[in-house]
């Protein structure tokens, strides 16, 4: 398993960042806690559900100079009838490289594709209920492995706001770090905010991916509604090599 794992990693960091051609993500469905609700959402949904985030991709990567029509393309696999290896919260260090491997193995290895081919990305998108709790586990991307972890509330209203979540993980595959203060959860000026010549500065009216969140003051953030006020930044696009650092 380690010796797949490590050929596996170094052939991906190549491909993915290439943005030559465009880079398939499968958004793989995942029913978090067993509920009839969270089971209707993903049978409800469709490829048009996650089409913002092509959108939004080509947008900001037209921005940067990038000539791709589609630099990502977000496809929608079958749903999961098993969960993903769980990250219980204060797991040390060795417990989450474990905990990595086995998410790799379970992602490359026991996904089905539904007879489509493999996408570059696996995202694991878990729906929870939003009856039964108040805030949703955190959402991990990793570049080891190309894959993300997210966990979204399963509510129409919020479909908007999870494809920015999705967003922000799938960038983390590829390079991407956060863009806010891990204590405070306020963007990180200036590298966190959209507009960061804005005057007067607050409030942005639009957010950075990897800051997830716009500044509405010096203390407070929101997550926008959707893709729609969102940008990647020139430090992300840097990361992500849209352009040279
Ligand atoms: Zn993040």
């Amino acid at each position: 398993m380690l010796l797949w794992a490590a050929g596996h990693t170094w052939l991906e960091r190549i491909a993915s960042t290439g943005w030559k051609e465009p880079l398939w993500v499968g958004i793989f469905p995942v029913n978090a806690d067993g509920s009839a609700a969270a089971q209707s959402y993903i049978e409800g949904l469709d490829d048009r559900d996650f089409a913002d985030i092509e959108d939004f991709v080509a947008r900001e990567a037209h921005r940067y100079g990038k000539e791709l029509t589609q630099p990502v393309h977000v496809a929608l696999y079958p749903w999961l009838k098993r969960s993903p290896p769980q990250l219980e919260t204060g797991t040390g260090l060795l417990g989450t490289a474990l905990w990595s491997l086995k998410l790799r193995w379970f992602a490359w290895r026991t996904v089905e594709l539904g007879g489509r081919a493999p996408p570059r990305i696996r995202m694991l998108v878990l729906y929870h209920d939003p009856s039964t709790l108040q805030t949703v586990p955190d959402s991990h991307g990793m570049q080891k492995g190309l894959i993300g972890v997210v966990h979204t509330f399963a509510l129409r209203a919020m479909a908007g706001s999870n494809n920015i979540v999705i967003t922000h993980e799938m960038l983390h595959t590829l390079g991407a770090t956060d863009k806010y203060d891990p204590r405070s959860g306020t963007p990180l000026f200036p590298i966190g905010f959209a507009e960061p010549d804005r005057n007067p500065l607050y409030p942005q009216e639009k957010a950075e991916i990897m800051a997830g969140r716009r500044a509405v003051s010096a203390q407070d953030a929101q997550m926008p509604a959707s893709l729609g006020a969102v940008v990647v930044g020139p430090a992300t696009a840097a990361e992500i090599r849209w352009t040279r650092q």
